[in-house]
């Protein structure tokens, strides 16, 4: 095993304030969001301390950083190198049930702070077609008691009302999760949100928060058996929060704040003008192959997404969706080379050291097959070009719901829509099947379920999965496309 090289923050700790907010204090976030913070104060200084929160678990691993001094590893690991930083850059933890209702919307309200960012997953934001969704349970429970609120957009707009009243001025919210256009999907929950709770205060949030939309990347699967050894062995002890990612990292945000942020710049963030180019890409290429290789990889028996690229036919597979399926629906600028991307994706996923679990990414489908794979279906729809690989992808996903992988194993469903969807998967199997999944429009917008062309190549590459089975239905996809 490679060497574990230790390097840790170089700034002075105790100059840090509670200026920062991020809520959603999971594998990525540590990874991702705080490691790029701890960057920016070690290149450019200043005062950004960050308070960390968790709205509805977690409490106790909270505690446990307070315990360990709020210090944490990141391990960046790949097949011929590793590296240990130790992040320093949190200087609070704030969890609901351990603190109370309102620790995070009166931190959200302090004039001290000036950034919140998110990474509450996909259906964290509540929305349904982009639109915050009235009839899930979470808001519509918030919007009875909006002073306590739990869900996070109810959490938000509480902070933002309480902000208001103690003339804390300006505030930034940054999602930072894998939606589209993320920080107007963001603005959309929050405004409607904040609109049924009190008018005025949707319009003071208009004029006084910024919803910059962010592409997020570095691969950081859940902490798994292997993960948690090299954690505790480059700690010497264990390490509460520590974890393994990939070397490489990607942050491209809009360049629109409300309020000061830190030098995410000089930690090698991009701040653009229009995120949404290289957002669909890294939805589109990175995003959707992987969910490919989930579906199809679970089914096959491939345990990790190394797996499934040590497999050829997957590797092929992978390689052709990325730069024949998905590269030509993207218009990107001039100086960003999508063969290049598409060589960097594959070997990323080879990385034997990240154990990311196809079912992993598998999770919560219903909220990303619309960006990752529809959408780039229905670019193909206009033009005509072939799609084969992504029909196999779609399909991948109704068989994966039927709960079993070609090799008898069991594979777990963990999805807001699981109730409807398993319901569904408990009937007949077939084209009845697949026509009662192509009705559920909380997935399927209605103009692309309806289109005869897409319903018939759903159905094809379903009865290929069912049929001659995973591997072969690949590799006649990619004879398709040779
Ligand atoms: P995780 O399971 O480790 O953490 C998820 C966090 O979201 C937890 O803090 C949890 O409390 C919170 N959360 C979950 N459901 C919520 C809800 N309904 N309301 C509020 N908070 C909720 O997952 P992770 O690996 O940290 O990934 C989180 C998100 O980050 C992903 O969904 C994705 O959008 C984004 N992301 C992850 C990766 C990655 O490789 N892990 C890469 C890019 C982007």
């Amino acid at each position: 095993m490679a060497e574990i090289v230790r390097e840790r923050y170089a700034y002075d700790r105790s100059k840090l304030k509670p200026r920062v907010l991020h809520i959603g204090f999971g594998a990525f976030s540590r990874a991702h969001t705080l490691r790029y913070l701890d960057d920016a104060l070690d290149t450019a200084g200043g005062d950004f301390g960050a308070v960390v929160a968790r709205l509805n678990s977690g409490a106790d691993e909270l505690s446990e950083l307070d315990a360990q001094g709020r210090e944490y590893l990141v391990i960046e690991a790949d097949d011929t190198a590793m590296r240990a930083r130790t992040i320093g850059c949190v200087v609070g933890t704030l969890n609901p049930q351990r603190d109370g209702v309102d620790a995070v919307p009166d931190l959200i309200a302090s004039a001290t702070l000036c950034l919140v960012t998110l990474t509450i997953t996909e259906k964290g934001y509540c929305l349904r077609n982009g639109q915050l969704d009235r009839s899930n349970p979470a808001i519509s429970v918030d919007l009875e008691n909006a002073r306590a609120p739990r869900s996070a957009i109810g959490v938000l707009v509480e902070g933002l009302r309480r902000r208001r009243e103690a003339g804390a001025g300006g505030l930034t919210l940054m999602a930072c999760d894998n939606l589209p256009e993320n920080g107007t999907a963001l603005r959309a929950a929050v405004i409607a949100y904040a609109g049924a709770v009190e008018n005025d205060l949707a319009d003071w949030i208009v004029g006084n928060v910024a919803f910059p939309s962010t592409m997020v990347d570095r691969i950081v699967p859940a902490l798994d058996a292997a993960g948690r050894e090299l954690v505790t062995k480059a700690a010497g002890d264990e390490n509460a929060m520590g974890i393994v990612c990939e070397p490489f990292r990607q942050w491209v945000i809009e360049n629109s704040f409300s309020a000061a942020h830190p030098d995410f710049a000089a930690a090698g963030a991009m701040l653009v003008e229009d995120v949404r180019p290289y957002e669909e890409m890294k939805l589109r290429m990175l995003n959707g192959s992987h969910s490919f290789l989930a579906y199809l990889g679970a089914l096959a028996g491939h345990e990790t997404v190394a797996d499934c690229m040590a497999d050829p036919v997957f590797g092929r597979a992978a390689q052709m969706l990325m730069l024949q399926e998905q590269a030509p629906t993207l218009s990107v600028p001039a100086d960003v080379d999508l063969d290049a991307y598409a060589k960097a994706l594959m070997q990323r996923f080879s990385n034997s050291r990240l154990g990311h679990r196809t079912q992993q990414i598998a999770m919560d489908g219903s909220q990303k097959l619309p960006q990752r794979l529809l959408a780039p279906i229905a670019a193909h729809l206009q033009t005509g070009a072939p799609w084969p690989l992504s029909a196999l992808g779609v399909a991948g996903w109704m068989a994966y719901l039927r709960g079993k992988s070609e090799t008898g194993e069991a594979l777990s469903l963990s999805d807001p829509l699981a109730g409807r969807l398993l319901e569904i998967a408990g009937g007949e199997d077939g084209a009845t099947y697949v026509d009662a999944l192509l009705g559920v429009e909380a997935v399927f917008p209605q103009p692309l379920a309806k289109d005869p062309r897409f319903r018939q190549a759903i159905h094809e590459a379903y009865r290929a999965v069912r049929g001659t089975g995973v591997r072969a239905a690949i590799g006649a996809a990619c004879d398709r496309h040779d």
